[in-house]
């Protein structure tokens, strides 16, 4: 089962919501994937689902809050592996009316925001409906990220400014017709599954952030040293090279003294640092001094006529 599945499963399981925050979550679940049906019989509501667990949880907050007649209408899919689809339908009544008025459903959703998004309670009630009903979130193994997807520019407005408010740096972007509000850090995430009150999930995408971390971490670590191992290697067996070359051309002792003592130390201790021959001169020059006799003597077996791929 996805992570995104693992959440919502665990949503809708809590337990002790309270009745404002109720509606607010149903507001969130019925603006994301929820319709107003018109037919002969009058006004009614459909939210459809994947998720049975969400489709029960739908129908219990409607039924829970209003005296609606409810049903749910099972599309099971002939293809393997395509998931069962779960519509939940509240039967037209007079009832459907005082749902509809009080979920601000037939209004604009900035009347939806004043009348049901008063309480900080609330809005975390909200976002934890519309990712019920419109969110993913991948599993940290790949990269960060949780999205809410809503066929509406002011819902995605609402969303990103309520997630806002919970100081989480949400972004909008649009795909075909419907605007994807998301985030993209790791931080953000676990942040995003706090507010809505997903602590399971919470720590297992912690748990799995460590680990993806610390094994990253330790990849960088490795490939850093790798490579300045590589670069002084290759430095010594470039010095070694010009050393031979110079000596075969006309001779080490033709050298003044600083720079044959520089020549006989990377001989001796060819694995040697910079720094650890610097120590071992004569007159104790610095890391770069030292550095600059080396360089000296590539230069001179250039000079010298060493081909320049050979140093
Ligand atoms: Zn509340």
């Amino acid at each position: 089962m996805s992570f995104s599945n693992d959440v919502k499963n665990e949503l809708t399981r809590l337990e002790d919501i309270k009745p404002c925050c109720q509606k607010a979550e149903l507001f969130g679940l019925l603006k994301l994937s929820g319709a107003v049906s018109l037919t002969g019989s009058g006004i009614g509501i459909k939210f459809s689902t994947e998720n049975a667990a969400l489709a029960r949880h739908a129908l219990h907050l409607l039924k829970d809050n209003f005296n609606v007649q409810t049903e749910v209408i099972v599309t099971r899919s002939r293809r393997l592996k395509k998931n069962n689809k779960y519509q939940v339908q509240v039967i037209p009544n007079k009832e459907v009316r005082v749902a509809l008025q009080d979920l601000k459903l037939l209004e604009p959703v900035m009347e939806g925001k004043k009348h049901l998004l008063g309480k900080q309670c609330c809005r975390k009630a909200f976002l934890r409906g519309a990712f019920l009903a419109g969110g993913s979130v991948s599993k940290p193994v790949s990269d960060y990220h949780l999205e809410l997807v809503t066929e509406s520019e002011d819902i995605a407005l609402l969303l990103q400014k309520n997630m806002q408010g919970f100081s989480l740096p949400a972004k909008i972007t649009d795909r075909k017709r419907d605007y994807v509000v998301y985030l993209k850090e790791g931080d953000a995430i676990t942040d995003f599954l706090s507010v809505i009150g997903a602590h399971h999930a919470l720590l297992e995408f912690e748990n799995i952030r460590v680990v993806k971390e610390m094994r990253n971490n330790v990849n960088r670590r490795v490939n850093c040293e790798t490579a300045n191992l590589g670069k002084i290697v290759q430095a010594a067996v470039r010095q070694l090279n010009a050393i031979k070359y110079i000596d075969e051309v006309s001779g080490i002792s033709k050298l003044s003294e600083p720079l044959r003592e520089a020549a006989r130390l990377r001989q001796e201790y060819p694995e040697s640092s910079v720094q650890e021959l610097a120590q071992l001169a004569q007159d104790q020059p610095s890391k770069s001094g030292f550095n600059h006799r080396l360089r000296r003597l590539e230069y001179i077996a250039t000079k010298l006529g060493m081909e320049e791929e050979n140093v």
